[in-house]
C-alpha cells in the first residue's frame, strides 16, 4: 500500500465508544417456546405496554417494514426471489410467519428518517426567531423482525451516530426502542453475512428473539431473552419449556441458513486488498456498468449521509431547516468551494465501496458492511460488491482466494 495513505488510513484513532453498547452485551437466554397460536399474545403484550409496533409486512410488491397490528399484517405464508438486480415475491407452500429474508427498507429509516425538520427560523415584529424542532414524543417503537445482520446494523449505526459527536435525532429515537430479532431459517442467494461474521443466528443485541420452527404438526417459536425489557415481555407470553430436541431444530435450521449462503467476502483480507488497489483499471470497467443512481447507499443499512436544504415560505418570512438522505454517488456530495471533487462514476463507486469495506474500519472500527445483501438484489444494473472483490483478488498475484473468487 502507497505509505503516506497506510499512515493516513492506520493512524490511532480510538473505536469511539458506543453508549448504548452496555445494552446489546446481556447474553441470551432461553425463554421457552411460543405456540404460533399464541403469537397475538405478543401483540398483545407490546399494545398493553405502549408500543407502535413496526414490522414487515407486503406493500407495493415487497416485503417493506411498516406499522402492523396483528398478526394478519405481516407476510405469512410469502417469501421472496432475489438475485444481483431482481427481487419478486412469491407464495410460500407453507403458513410460515417469517420464511422470507430481507426486503428493500432496513430499520434506519425509524431511526434516521430520509427526511427530518431540524429547525425553523420566522421573522416575527422586526424580530427574526429560530425554534428546534422538538424532540419525536410519540409512542416507542417496537421493531419486530430484525435479523441478525440488522441488529449489527444496529450497532453499527450506534456508534456513527452516538460513538462520537451525537446526533440528538438518532439518539432520542433509538434509545426508546425494542428490539425483536428473528432468526433467519434460509438465506437469500443474495446473503453473504455468514462470511462477515453478522449472522444468520442473532448472538445478543436483541431484547427477545423468536426462532420459528416449522414442521409438519408442529409450528412454534423458540423465545430467548437478552435484557431486562425482554424478560418483561416474555413473561407476559404462555411459554411452555423447550427441550434438547427443540434446540437442535432450531440449531439445525441455523445451519442449513449458513450452508444456503453462495457469497461471501474475505472479511479479514478485503480492507488491505482495496486500499492496494486504488487505481485498479477493473474500477473503470465497473463505471461502465455503474449508473450512479445511489440506489445502493439508500438500501443499505449503515450508509448514513445527508444534506441540509432550506425550504422558505413564499412571503420569505418563514424558512424551514431541512436534513434528507443523500449519497456519495451524487456529483454534489463531493463539492468543495463549488467543484465537485469526484467528478467520473470511477471514483464515486471506488469511494463507496472503499469506505464501506474499508476505511471504515479506520473511523469506527468495523467494517461498514453487514453482508445483507440489499445493495446487489436493489441495483438495477446487478452490481455485486462481492464479485468486485473477487475480480481484484483474481488480479492480485499475492490473492489466496480460489479463482472461483465471490461465490463458495
Ligand atoms: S452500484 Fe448499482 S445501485 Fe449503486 S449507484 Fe451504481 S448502478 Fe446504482
Ligand atoms: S454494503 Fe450492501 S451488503 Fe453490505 S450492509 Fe450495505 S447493503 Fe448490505
Amino acid at each position: 500500500m502507497n505509505r503516506r495513505l497506510e499512515e493516513i488510513v492506520s493512524s490511532p484513532f480510538p473505536a469511539p465508544r458506543n453508549p448504548l453498547e452496555n445494552e446489546a452485551h446481556a447474553p441470551p437466554r432461553p425463554a421457552g417456546l411460543l405456540e404460533r397460536e399464541d403469537l397475538p399474545r405478543l401483540f398483545d403484550a407490546l399494545k398493553r405496554a405502549g408500543y407502535r409496533i413496526v414490522g414487515p409486512t407486503v406493500r407495493d410488491g415487497a416485503i417493506v417494514y411498516g406499522e402492523v397490528g396483528a398478526v394478519d399484517d405481516l407476510p405469512v405464508g410469502w417469501t421472496e426471489r432475489q438475485e444481483a438486480g431482481r427481487y419478486r415475491l412469491e407464495r410460500r407452500p407453507d403458513a410460515a410467519v417469517f420464511g422470507f429474508n430481507l426486503g428493500p427498507q432496513s430499520w434506519k429509516k425509524y431511526l434516521f428518517p430520509p427526511r427530518t425538520r431540524l429547525w425553523t427560523a420566522e421573522t416575527r415584529d422586526g424580530s427574526f426567531q429560530v425554534t428546534p424542532e422538538p424532540p419525536d414524543e410519540g409512542a416507542p417503537y417496537a421493531f419486530l423482525g430484525m435479523r441478525a445482520c440488522e441488529l449489527s446494523a444496529l450497532s453499527i449505526t450506534d456508534r456513527v451516530f452516538t460513538g462520537g459527536v451525537v446526533d440528538p435525532v438518532y439518539q432520542g429515537r433509538r434509545a426508546r426502542i425494542l428490539r425483536i430479532a428473528v432468526e433467519c431459517g434460509q438465506s437469500a442467494p443474495t446473503c453473504f453475512c455468514t462470511s462477515m461474521g453478522t449472522g444468520p443466528g442473532a448472538d445478543g443485541g436483541f431484547d427477545l428473539s423468536l426462532t420459528e420452527l416449522l414442521s409438519p404438526g408442529r409450528h412454534v417459536f423458540w423465545v430467548r431473552t437478552a435484557s431486562e425489557a425482554g424478560e418483561r415481555l416474555a413473561s407476559e407470553l404462555p411459554l411452555r419449556p423447550g427441550g434438547p430436541d427443540d434446540l437442535r431444530s432450531r440449531e439445525e435450521l441455523l445451519d442449513r441458513a449458513a450452508r444456503e449462503q453462495r457469497r461471501k467476502l474475505p472479511a479479514d483480507r478485503v480492507r488491505g486488498l482495496l486500499l492496494d488497489h486504488l487505481e485498479d483499471p477493473h474500477w473503470e470497467e465497473v463505471a461502465q456498468r455503474c449508473l450512479s443512481c445511489g440506489n445502493c447507499t439508500m438500501v443499505c443499512p449503515t450508509c448514513f449521509c445527508s444534506t441540509t436544504e432550506e425550504v422558505p415560505s413564499l412571503d420569505l418570512a418563514r424558512v424551514e431547516h431541512w436534513r434528507r438522505w443523500d449519497s456519495c454517488f451524487n456529483l454534489a456530495f463531493s463539492q468543495l468551494h463549488t467543484v465537485s471533487i469526484r467528478t467520473g462514476i470511477k471514483s464515486r463507486y471506488r469511494q463507496w465501496i472503499d469506505h464501506k469495506l474499508a476505511t471504515w474500519h479506520d473511523q469506527f472500527g468495523s467494517s461498514g458492511c453487514v453482508g445483507c445483501g440489499r445493495c446487489i438484489t436493489w441495483c438495477p444494473v446487478g452490481i455485486d460488491l462481492t464479485e468486485e472483490v473477487a475480480a481484484l483478488e483474481r488480479a492480485d498475484p499475492a490473492s489466496r482466494l480460489p479463482a472461483a473468487g465471490g461465490k463458495a
